[in-house]
């Protein structure tokens, strides 16, 4: 499960529907429990605890009645304090007893004024029960005698619940979303350190790095229909094809769908990739706070990759021509997204020669500030 758009927010994934179900399941046997022998008539406080009341009366173990009544007092987020009027209750409700049924308590002004309401009809007793509570936010002295969960002042929608009539649908909770990721493209061409680096900054900044070589490198090694594909790209020092790539890394980063915040290594290759990636991570809400390029010259990234083929056992490391390959693939198709991030304001250059330490210094300096 990942994030979702409703509007103009975004909001993740909170509570489960499985837990919903239980929580639900128990407290219709909680409820009966204390009520024995009686026949409860259950009122559901409309629209949002229309999915709540379904699912609860089909759990309720015992003769029962149901009703819904109607009033509005959510515009937006924000509760307006201004309740409206109470409609559709037909019954007698004299000397019944009577189990409101909320789907969520916040402030209780909106449940202080339908209390009053059924207290003022003589019923013989009067319970609430709310699914969703906000402690830190309920001003009232009122009791509530069944709380189903307890969640912090978190907006939620789902489960009945909405945004601007919008997730009502939605058969689990999802609440919004305030954090935002911080995402890097760590830039440069074949050699420049970006995976020694990375491995550094995710520690430093509990990112997740994603290093599409090294996602191909373990689907071949496990011989995957993805590594099988891609192989002979990458013998020959050649980029593997973008629909490939993209789906890819669309997958690794749908994995993490609760991390603080990626490092994309190795990724995007091409504009297309670039425009993929911005596209991908819009639609989550999120977006590449700065490309960060290590700044090395050819001649030395040479004698790095021809030094790192001695032990890395990778073939595209070991052979001069296929290292110039990926150098000629680097400058024809890579090295113009320099512009592309550039052009929106995040292109970070940084000095790539130096020791593995100086090195991290001058990312981080970079990384903190954006
Ligand atoms: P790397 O480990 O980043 O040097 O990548 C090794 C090889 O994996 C490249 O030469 C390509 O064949 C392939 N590869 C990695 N990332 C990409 C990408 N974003 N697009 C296309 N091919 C890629």
């Amino acid at each position: 499960m990942s994030k979702i758009k409703l509007h103009d927010l975004y909001f993740e994934p909170f509570l489960s529907e499985e837990k919903i179900t239980r929580t639900v399941s128990n407290m219709a046997l909680e409820i009966a429990n204390d009520l024995k022998g009686e026949v409860p008539l259950f009122i559901g406080i409309l629209n949002g605890s229309f999915m709540f009341v379904a699912d609860f009366i089909r759990k309720y173990p015992t003769d029962c009645e149901v009703s819904f009544v109607k009033l509005a007092s959510y515009q937006g987020i924000q509760t307006t304090g201004k309740i409206k009027q109470l409609v559709g209750i037909n019954e007698n409700l004299e000397g019944r007893t009577v189990v409101i049924l909320e789907d969520i308590i916040d402030t209780g002004t909106t449940l202080q004024e339908i209390y009053h309401i059924f207290k003022d009809k003589k019923v013989k007793t009067l319970k609430i029960a709310t699914l969703f509570f906000k402690p830190d936010v309920f001003k009232k002295e009122l009791h509530i005698d069944y709380v189903g969960i307890s969640i912090p002042d978190q907006f939620i929608v789902g489960y009945g619940l909405d945004y601007n009539n919008y997730g009502r649908n939605l058969p689990s909770i999802y609440k919004l979303t305030t954090k935002k990721m911080t995402n890097i493209v760590l830039f440069g061409p074949p050699g420049a350190g970006k995976g020694t680096q990375a491995t550094l900054l995710k520690q430093a900044y509990n990112l997740i790095h994603i290093s599409t070589g090294d996602v191909f490198r373990y689907n071949i090694k496990n011989q995957t229909e993805l590594g099988k594909l891609a192989k002979s790209y990458m013998d020959d020092g050649n980029l593997v094809p973008d629909e490939v790539t993209i789906k890819m890394l669309q997958d690794e980063v749908n994995r993490h769908s609760n991390a603080n915040g990626f490092i994309f290594d190795g990724f995007p290759r091409t504009s297309s990739q670039a425009k993929a990636l911005d596209a991908f991570l819009e639609a989550k809400g999120e977006s590449i706070n700065g490309m960060i390029a290590l700044e090395v010259p050819e001649d030395l990234l040479v004698e790095r990759l021809l030094e790192r083929g001695k032990t890395s056992g990778r073939p595209d490391d070991q052979d001069e021509s296929k290292i110039r390959n990926r150098f000629n693939e680097y400058n024809t198709k890579t090295a113009v997204l320099k512009d592309y991030y550039e052009s929106q304001d995040k292109y970070y250059g940084v000095d790539g020669v130096g020791t593995i330490s100086e090195i991290t210094v001058r990312l981080k300096q970079v990384l903190d500030r954006i």
